[in-house]
């Protein structure tokens, strides 16, 4: 397998997110005691717990809740498996939810979680236990109203069946409510699977129109091939673009006359879930695809991609943050002065939230739309917050990441100003 590690210049992407907090708050009338209300997590859980494994063995594993906001609603966030998980990217995550919840006007604070595995070394049924185990020991902290899980990296539709179902059976009462990206028999709903990629599809449709780029000329680079990369890169190919480089855990792919998206998905789906191999284009590196001449770039993969050091390389024209923080604030310094446009992760991203947000409406009502209504939802939403975001640049004369800052912790404010401190 090709080795495609991260380059880590700011290892703490929690860092990376106070940082960004503090660039808007430059912006903002924000009192002292404000700003730290904003800057710290309200409540942080970490647990220590035990599996048996199939060879009888106990292995423990170690998990984190992070719910960085309640302002403005239950906390809501994904659940990630990763060996890289720590407790500053989760805190850093929660904090992009709170901020991500509130450009997209969603009744929701802020929350992550994650284990510390790399679930690719266990079987199915472990993976299992592991979830329940840890579903179990969230119980108090998480509910319909009161903290939302949803999937992440390396979890999905059955993962989040299993926590429903812990949760479920341990409490007595049927929660559909207390887990979005369920599968859709189970209470999820019609459209989550491909949401962010969708967002991700319509923002970038969005931004391209804004910088007078045809779609159909749009050469189009997606870093990361999962749940978001692989859809928004189908979705982006049937807008009319060419989707000329695709990159994975296990390495990339080039082809300047157009890749099929769908036909490098369906090879890695017999492979593992990997694109290492797929006999129809050429084989480069990681690196090579992000410093790819392109019109787009999705970076779709984790953190701290784009950094200091391959900023000045890169060629697209506008940067769709599919993945949450993958580019540092140096290396946003250096897009800014060289004029790439950055549709920033708590923006381009939100279409996941926002699907989930209408999963949870309708598990609450328990009355189900088709997908037509909700992709137009979704369009409309993802609408409403690029236009807003795209505002208060233009307004403001800022980047579009400070600008969705500036407009997210208004709204965080001056709920939490309207609500006043308890007691
Ligand atoms: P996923 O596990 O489905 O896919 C991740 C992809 O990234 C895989 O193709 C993997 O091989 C690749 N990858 C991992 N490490 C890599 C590396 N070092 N170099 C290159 N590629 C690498 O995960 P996902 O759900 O698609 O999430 C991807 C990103 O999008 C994450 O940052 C996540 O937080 C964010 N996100 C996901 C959702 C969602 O609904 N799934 C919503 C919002 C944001």
């Amino acid at each position: 397998m090709t080795t495609a590690t991260p380059k880590i210049e700011a290892a703490n992407p929690f860092e990376n997110a106070l940082q960004q907090l503090d660039r808007a708050l430059h912006y903002l009338d924000v009192s002292p005691g404000m700003a730290e209300f904003l800057r710290r997590p309200h409540r942080e859980f970490t647990v220590n717990f035990p599996v048996r494994m199939d060879n009888g063995e106990i292995q423990m594993f170690t998990g984190y809740r992070v719910q960085h906001s309640i302002v403005r609603g239950p906390a809501k966030g994904g659940i990630r498996y990763h060996p890289m998980v720590s407790m500053d990217e989760v805190r850093a995550l929660s904090m992009w939810m709170t901020w991500k919840c509130a450009v997209m006007n969603l009744p929701y604070g802020g929350a992550k979680g994650g284990i510390i595995v790399d679930p690719r070394q266990l079987s199915q049924g472990e993976v299992e236990r592991m979830t329940r185990r840890f579903a179990y020991e969230l119980i108090p902290i998480i509910g319909p109203d009161q903290d939302i899980p949803a999937p992440d990296v390396n979890t999905g539709a059955q993962t989040m069946a299993w926590i429903m179902d812990t949760y479920s059976m341990t409490t007595g009462t049927p929660s559909p409510g207390v887990v979005t990206g369920k599968p859709v028999s189970v209470g999820g709903s019609l459209g989550r699977s491909e949401a962010t990629g969708r967002g991700v599809m319509y923002t970038t449709l969005r931004a391209l129109k804004h910088l007078d780029i045809p779609v159909k000329e749009a050469r189009v680079v997606v870093q990361g091939f999962g749940n978001v990369g692989a859809v928004a890169a189908y979705l982006m190919q049937e807008e009319g673009a060419t989707i000329i480089g695709v990159g994975d855990v296990s390495g990339a792919l080039y082809d300047p006359n157009g890749l099929d998206a769908r036909d490098v998905l369906a090879y890695a789906r017999g492979h593992s879930n990997l694109i290492e191999g797929y006999p129809k284009a050429k084989a480069i590196t990681n690196e090579e695809l992000l410093t790819l001449e392109c019109d787009v770039l999705i970076p779709a993969a984790l953190e701290n991609q784009i950094t200091a050091a391959n900023a000045g390389q890169i060629k697209a024209r506008v940067i769709a943050e599919g993945a949450n923080g993958p580019t540092t604030p140096e290396a946003d310094d250096i897009l800014r002065q060289r004029g790439i446009m950055i549709i920033p992760d708590i923006l381009c991203n939100a279409g996941g939230v926002t699907v989930s947000y209408l999963e949870w409406v309708q598990d609450r009502q328990y009355f189900f739309w088709t997908e037509d209504e909700i992709n137009s939802r979704l369009e409309r939403m993802m609408d409403e917050g690029f236009y807003a975001v795209l505002k208060i640049a233009q307004d403001m004369e800022v980047d579009m990441r400070t600008a969705a800052y500036i407009l997210a912790v208004r709204r965080v404010v001056e709920v939490a100003q309207l609500r006043g401190f308890y007691p």
